[in-house]
């Protein structure tokens, strides 16, 4: 089990980024929201589209919810 945020701000292709707690990147997101604690990313993602439809797995940390 792992914490998941979303991205508050998209990415340039309208993304919104997912990723796990642990996620070197996540330090740089500035406005996040919490997804809860979740044992894939794939029920984080689903969460994280109840409010941005648009939601993707992080390339590096939820490579397996990671669409082009
Ligand atoms: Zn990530």
């Amino acid at each position: 089990m792992a914490d998941y945020y979303v991205n508050d701000n998209i990415q340039s292709n309208g993304d919104h980024e997912v990723h796990k707690e642990n996620c070197y990147w996540l330090s740089f997101v500035l406005n996040k929201t919490y997804l809860g604690n979740h044992s894939t990313c794939h029920s984080a993602i689903k969460e994280a589209k109840k409010t941005y439809p648009q939601s993707n797995g992080c390339y590096f940390c939820s490579n397996e919810c990671h669409t082009q």
